[in-house]
């Protein structure tokens, strides 16, 4: 029996159940894992909410890396024992041990622990993705990422400074602008100190930047569309403060045919060698020294309900993991 975390029905952190369960064995296709590590992420925060919807009841959790405890019938290219890391459906990653399709799954190098595996995954898929795929940055572009000292946030400011952008980020203390700081941004703002587009173009010159990346949602959503350069692109990847309001198409004309984007991770790694060509650049990235795993908090996997209240809160910076028993 292993210990699997439950939905059944919308609300807060107290919505998690804990159940004992029997994963039983793989069927044809899937294989078992024994949870070495677990990714938080806030998708998780909206999936119990109900702000994403989901038949309940059901599992959470979408990231998680450890070890193949069995295989089911046709899959080739993996065995028991070998360290594997996930990002995706279907839920259930708040778990000890779980089943999951052979083909969402990625092959760990030996040169990347179950713990970095699980704090970079979904963040660090996602990061790439943004920064070579939705907007493909250049040398010498301004970019705007808000959150800069979040999970995603962080990985973003690394590595769009290491492609050579020069990078503004926002965060909402001081303690988190030094962390952004840190990961390259070249200004940090405090969203406290008030008008943000202002600040933004102080710091990128008048013109403003040329992409911005905004999974805070709601609460930023006017000061990023604010901040572009004409034909600039606003990536609105993320509500962590609420979700973006309805808009007219003109306010994109008038603030100089502006480009709107509203990307899924989910459609970025639907194909299979998409997903291994994700997790490929960003494990070369953390030989490379490019990115690192962030993990700047940890909770027995039982008490996720705290992490999610941290989370929420705006308590956590960098990655957050849930480690099983
Ligand atoms: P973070 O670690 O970035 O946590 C969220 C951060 O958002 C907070 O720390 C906080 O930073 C900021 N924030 C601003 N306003 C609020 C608010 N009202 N309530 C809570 N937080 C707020 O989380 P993740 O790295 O897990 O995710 C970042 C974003 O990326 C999320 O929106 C997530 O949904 C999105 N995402 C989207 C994906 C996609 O495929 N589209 C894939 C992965 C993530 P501060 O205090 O500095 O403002």
């Amino acid at each position: 029996m292993t210990l699997t975390c439950e939905i059944r029905r919308n609300g807060g952190p107290d919505v998690l159940e804990w159940i004992e369960t029997d994963p039983g064995d793989p069927g044809p296709g899937e294989v078992r894992i024994r949870h070495h590590a677990v990714g938080l992420n806030y998708i998780d925060v909206y999936h119990r909410t109900g702000l994403y919807p989901l038949p309940l009841p059901s599992g959470i959790g979408l990231e998680a890396a450890g070890e193949i405890t069995a295989i089911g019938d046709g899959v080739s290219d993996l065995a028991v024992g070998d360290r594997v890391a996930y990002a995706s459906a279907p839920l259930g990653a708040y778990a000890e041990e779980r089943l999951m399709p052979a083909d969402r799954v990625v092959p760990l190098p030996d040169t990347v622990d179950a713990r970095s595996a699980a704090a970079l995954m979904l963040k660090g898929l996602t990061a790439h993705f943004l920064l070579f795929r939705t907007f493909a940055v250049q040398p010498g572009q301004r970019v705007l990422v808000h959150a800069a000292a979040g999970g995603v946030g962080y990985l973003l400011c690394r590595w769009a400074t290491h492609l050579g952008a020069t990078v503004i980020g926002t965060a909402g203390s001081r303690d988190k602008a030094a962390i952004a700081r840190e990961a390259g941004c070249a200004e940090v703002i405090q969203y406290r100190d008030g008008n943000v587009a202002t600040q933004v173009r102080r710091a990128a010159g008048k013109r403003g930047v040329d992409v911005v990346y905004d999974g805070v949602g709601a609460a930023t959503f006017q000061d990023s569309l604010d901040s572009l350069a004409p034909l600039g692109m606003m990536v609105s990847f993320g509500n962590a403060s609420g979700a973006v309001p309805a808009f007219e198409p003109s306010e994109l004309a008038r603030r100089g045919s502006l480009f709107f984007t509203r990307p899924s991770l989910l459609d970025y790694t639907r194909e299979r060698s998409d997903l291994l060509a994700g997790a490929s650049a960003l494990f070369e990235a953390l030989s490379a020294g490019t990115l690192s795993a962030r993990i700047d908090q940890e909770y027995p996997l039982k008490q996720a309900a705290r992490a999610h209240r941290a989370l929420e809160a705006r308590k956590t910076t960098g990655a957050s993991l849930l480690i099983p028993g």
